[in-house]
C-alpha cells in the first residue's frame, strides 16, 4: 500500500452524451440518450437529465422510450467521442508518463511520476486536491467543456470508488488511513468483481456491506466464492490493493465461439447459440473477477467472409442477461439468410472499444463499423439517402447541422454547432443532393 494517496482516477461524466450536448447547444440542459437507435438497440450513455427519469445504460431503447419519451435518441458518433478521448488522455500523459486509460472515458494516472510546470506534483493532501482540481481545469478547456469526476487515493481500487462519489464534476481524494472507513458502510457490490450473481451468494450468506464481508474469514470467503475471487475479496475488502499503474496494458478479453458441420440458418437456433455462448463468456468473468464494457460477436457466413460487430455500455457488466441480450441485438443487424458456420460471443475486459478488433481479424471498412458499432440500425443504414439520428451533415446552402430525425422519405436536420447558438430545424427530400454525411469531423472542425 502506498502511503499516500498519489493514484488518481478520472471518469468523464456521461461522456458519449455530453459530447453531443457539446457538439448540438439545442440539446444542452435536455435529456439525451446514446445508444442503438433500432428496434433492439441499447442504451449506452444516458445524460444526466435522462437519468431523472430513470434511463441508465444497458436498458432497452425501447424502455428508455417509455420512461423518457420527449428525450432526444441518437445513434452515437465514434469519431468525434475518440477525438476527445485522445484530447484528454494527452492532456493527463503530458503530466504523468504512467497513465492506464480503462476505455475511452477513464484512466488511472500515477502522482508519484507527475510534474507540473517542470517540478514534482506534491502529494500532501492539500497538494494533490488543488493539483486535480487544476487537472479538472484543464480537461474542461481541452474538451470544450466537458466535466470530469476525480478520485485520489492511495491505491486504484479506492481511486476509482472515490471518483463515483461525487459525479458529475466532482473530486473526492481520501486521505491515507481513512479508506476502510470509507469502506466500511458501502455495498459489497463496490468491489469491481462483485456482480449480481456474486453479491447475491455473498447476501445468502448475510454478507451485504464491505463491512461484513471485513468480518468474513479468507476460508469462509473461499468456500463462497471460489479460491481465485475469494483471495481478491478478501484483500479488497480491507482496502488492500498494490496493483501497479500501468501505462500499456496487455489486451484482455474473455471469448466462446463455436464451429459447425452444416450452414445454420435458422435464425431462433443461432439466437440459442449466443445466448449459451454468453453464458459462458459471463461464467467466466464472474469466476475470474473481471467485467467489461464491450460486447462483440462474430459470425463466419457459408462463403468464410467474417464479420464482426461491437456494442459498447456506460457501465461494465458480467451478467449472462446483458451479454446475451448484446450479442443477439448485434446478430439481428446481419444478413445471415446465407447459412452460418462460426458464431462467437466476446467481452472485452478493458473495455477498450478502440482495441481495433477483438478476434483478430481485419476490421470492416470503418464507416460501416462505425455506424454498425452503436447505432445498432439495420444494414440498409449504410445507403447513401438513409440517415441515422445524431449523424453530422452538411448542407449545400444551410451549412453544418445534424439529422435531428427522418421517415416518410423526409430527413429533418438542425442547423448548429459546438460554436453556434441554437439553430433552425429544416426538412429535405432523403435524396436530397444538396444535403452530404460530414465525414469524420465533428461540427466545430468543419
Ligand atoms: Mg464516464
Amino acid at each position: 500500500m502506498r502511503t499516500q494517496a498519489s493514484v488518481l482516477h478520472l471518469d468523464l461524466d456521461a461522456f458519449f452524451a455530453a459530447v453531443e450536448q457539446r457538439d448540438k447547444p439545442s440539446l444542452r440542459g435536455k435529456p439525451v440518450v446514446v445508444g442503438g437507435v433500432g428496434g433492439r438497440g441499447v442504451v449506452a450513455t444516458a445524460s444526466y437529465e435522462a437519468r431523472r427519469f430513470g434511463v441508465h445504460s444497458a436498458m432497452s431503447t425501447r424502455e428508455a422510450r417509455s420512461r423518457c419519451p420527449h428525450a432526444a435518441y441518437l445513434g452515437g458518433r465514434f469519431e468525434a467521442y475518440r477525438e476527445t478521448s485522445r484530447a484528454v488522455m494527452g492532456l493527463l500523459r503530458e503530466v504523468s508518463p504512467l497513465v492506464e486509460p480503462l476505455s475511452l472515458d477513464e484512466a488511472f494516472v500515477d502522482l508519484e511520476q507527475a510534474t507540473e510546470d517542470g517540478a514534482p506534483v506534491g502529494l500532501e493532501v492539500a497538494d494533490v486536491t488543488a493539483f486535480a482540481q487544476r487537472l479538472r481545469a484543464r480537461v474542461h478547456e481541452v474538451t470544450g467543456g466537458l466535466t470530469a469526476s476525480v478520485g485520489v487515493a492511495t491505491s486504484k481500487f479506492v481511486a476509482k470508488v472515490a471518483s463515483d462519489l461525487d459525479k458529475p464534476d466532482g473530486l473526492v481524494v481520501v486521505p491515507p488511513g481513512t479508506e476502510q472507513e470509507l469502506l466500511r458502510p458501502m455495498r459489497a457490490t463496490v468491489i469491481p468483481g462483485v456482480g449480481p450473481a456474486t453479491a447475491e451468494r455473498l447476501r445468502r450468506a448475510g454478507i451485504v456491506t464491505v463491512a461484513d464481508l471485513e468480518a468474513v474469514s479468507l476460508d469462509e470467503l473461499v468456500r463462497l466464492v471460489g479460491r481465485a475471487h475469494g483471495t481478491g475479496l478478501h484483500d479488497l475488502a480491507r482496502a488492500l490493493d498494490d496493483r501497479p499503474v500501468v501505462a500499456e496494458r496487455e489486451a484482455k478479453s474473455v471469448s466462446a465461439e463455436g464451429t459447425y458441420e452444416t450452414d445454420l440458418t435458422d435464425r431462433r437456433l443461432m439466437e440459442g447459440l449466443l445466448t449459451r455462448q454468453a453464458g459462458e463468456v459471463a461464467a467466466r468473468l464472474r469466476k475470474h473477477g473481471l467485467s467489461g464494457r464491450t460486447v462483440s460477436i462474430k459470425v463466419r457466413l457459408h462463403d468464410f467472409t467474417t464479420l464482426s460487430r461491437s456494442t459498447t455500455l456506460n457501465e461494465p457488466t458480467d451478467s449472462t442477461t446483458t451479454v446475451a441480450r448484446l450479442a443477439r441485438g448485434l446478430l439481428a443487424d446481419l444478413d445471415t439468410s446465407g447459412g452460418v458456420r462460426l458464431l462467437g460471443v466476446g467481452v472485452s475486459g478493458l473495455a477498450d472499444w478502440i482495441q481495433d478488433d477483438l478476434f483478430g481479424e481485419p476490421e470492416p471498412d470503418p464507416d460501416d463499423a462505425e455506424l454498425a458499432e452503436l447505432a445498432a440500425t439495420p444494414p440498409t443504414v449504410r445507403a447513401r439517402s438513409v440517415w441515422v439520428p445524431g449523424q453530422d451533415v452538411v448542407h449545400d446552402e444551410h451549412g453544418a447541422g445534424w439529422v435531428w430525425g427522418s421517415g416518410r422519405g423526409v430527413v429533418t436536420v438542425r442547423f448548429e454547432t459546438a460554436a453556434t447558438p441554437p439553430g433552425p430545424v429544416r426538412s429535405f427530400p432523403i435524396d436530397d443532393p444538396a444535403l452530404h454525411r460530414a465525414e469524420n469531423r465533428v461540427p466545430d472542425d468543419v
